[in-house]
């Protein structure tokens, strides 16, 4: 039997709790998943990609089936690459739903081989985004609940 291997994407920046649920839930259904960083040279980040990656591995430390990777360019292709079958993603609500939607199918379009699985979110996350907890932090509040690591002071952050 081949290995299953999941690869869930993201931007992850930053990667929250919320991220860090489905990774733990998804490890319970696959032989191995693989955290992917889409990497764009295009757009600016807020967390670097080297902390990101960083925190990650000390996240999943425990677990041997969890790694984390970077990639430019396609997921379908980045999954391709690695021997995943499987694309693993998080659902909040309806707006999640229809984005998902479409990049589901662009992606078995590019890739026949290439499975979606979908976990609706743990009730207790639903809410959190990467995007919110930017905002936040950016104005010196605390995100610590948030996040399953420290992050920087954003002084810090931008200077790294
Ligand atoms: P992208 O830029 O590709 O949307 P994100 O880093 O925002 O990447 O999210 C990666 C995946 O994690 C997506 O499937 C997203 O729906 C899911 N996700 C984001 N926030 C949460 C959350 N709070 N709970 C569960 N899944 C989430």
């Amino acid at each position: 039997m081949h290995k299953k291997i999941a690869i869930f994407p993201g931007s992850f920046d930053p990667f929250t709790r919320g991220h860090e649920d489905i990774v733990l839930r998804g490890r319970l259904l696959f032989d191995e998943v693989v955290i992917g960083i889409g990497h764009n040279s295009q757009k600016q980040r807020y967390c670097p990609i080297s902390l990101m990656i960083e925190q990650i591995n000390e996240v999943f430390k425990p677990y041997d089936n969890v790694r984390v990777e970077t990639f430019v360019g396609l997921t379908a292709v980045f999954a391709q690459k690695i021997g995943a079958n499987y694309l693993l993603r998080g659902l909040r609500n309806t707006t999640d739903f229809e984005y998902e939607n479409s990049i589901a199918q662009a992606n078995r379009h590019v890739n026949k081989e290439l499975d979606t699985v979908f976990l609706i979110t743990s009730p207790q996350f639903a809410y959190i985004s990467s995007s919110l907890i930017r905002d936040i932090h950016k104005y010196g509040k605390d995100v610590t609940e948030y996040l399953p690591y420290e992050l920087p002071a954003y002084e810090d952050l931008m200077n790294m």
